[in-house]
């Protein structure tokens, strides 16, 4: 079993990076990913702890692009994976800064509209969630927690969905710049749980992702907590079809994910095989 789609409290998970690994290893995870939003701090602190316990570490991160499909521009998940000795690059690693920078600007704008939506809440005590960077997950816990919404989902659904009034949009890369620049990064660009594209026409969603895969994308995501085994079925046959490789993990937030497990997902809906990795890695070395 591997998970190759996890969070740590440096973006919007609950657990450290230490016990991120040690819950991956004592579950008998053979391979963890780490792909926070907009940031390595994560990664970088469990390297040292993977190397203790024997965990096969793997550096990843996910990134909010921009893309123009179906009803207008859209928010669509990219995970980029570095699967080669050194790591993403320092151009890379400058690039991601300055999303956390625009990150930053959405944040103090969401704090200003929820303040015009009747909300008591300020920039700092959001801030005091989170680590490296500070999220809409993190938004929702201080919501809770000042009695303002009962859980996540509906603090999502009142105040932070992008279908709530008090939403606010955040200035996010187009979807080909972040497939070029993890590239030119020296990484695989991966589309996150294609799922929540939206499609409700198959042709319509296999189009548009063979669109993506023109603009350089490597791979897309088959297993997922989001998946039925449907989807599942049907991302496998478009990666064939499209030639697209294969990734899958289970999207672990700890508690700000309720009811989904690292490694097994929903009620055990995500199983990914060891050889998964192996391809990716076979794969992301045929380039260059
Ligand atoms: P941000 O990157 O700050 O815009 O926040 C995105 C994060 O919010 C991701 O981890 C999403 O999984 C999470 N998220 C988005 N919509 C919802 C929702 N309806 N309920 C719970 N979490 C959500
Ligand atoms: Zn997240
Ligand atoms: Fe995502
Ligand atoms: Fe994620």
């Amino acid at each position: 079993m591997i998970d190759l789609h996890s969070h740590t409290n440096e973006s919007d998970g609950t657990y450290t990076p230490r016990e991120l690994v040690e819950a991956a290893a004592s579950i008998g995870i053979e391979a963890l990913g780490i792909t926070d939003h907009d940031t390595f701090a994560g990664y970088e602190l469990a390297v040292p702890i993977a190397r203790e316990r024997g965990l096969d570490l793997v550096c990843g991160i996910e990134l909010s692009t921009r893309a123009v499909f179906g009803h207008g521009q859209k928010t669509v998940h990219m995970l980029a994976f570095f699967l080669g000795e050194g790591g993403p690059s320092s151009d890379f690693r400058a690039w991601v800064a300055e999303l956390l920078a625009s990150r930053r600007d959405r944040n103090i704008r969401l704090i200003r509209s929820l303040n015009e939506h009747g909300v008591d809440i300020s920039l700092g005590e959001v801030e005091a969630m989170g680590r490296s960077l500070t999220g809409r997950p993190h938004f929702a816990r201080v919501l809770m927690k000042k009695g303002y919404v009962r859980s996540i989902d509906e603090a999502f659904r009142r105040y932070l969905a992008e279908s709530a009034p008090s939403y606010v949009e955040r200035d996010s890369p187009e979807i080909g710049e972040a497939i070029l620049e993890v590239a030119k990064g020296g990484g695989i660009s991966v589309l996150a749980h294609p799922v929540r594209l939206g499609f409700r026409k198959p042709e319509e969603e296999e189009r548009f992702i063979a669109g993506l895969k023109d603009l350089g994308l490597r791979g897309i995501e088959v297993w997922h907590s989001d998946h039925s085994a449907a989807d599942t079925a049907r991302y496998f046959d478009i990666s064939r079809r499209l030639g697209l490789l294969r990734s899958g993990g289970t999207d672990f937030h700890g508690a700000n994910k309720p009811g989904l497990e690292l490694g097994t997902g929903r009620n055990g809906n995500v199983h990914v095989a060891r050889e998964v990795l192996d391809q990716l890695r076979a794969g992301a070395a045929m380039v260059r």
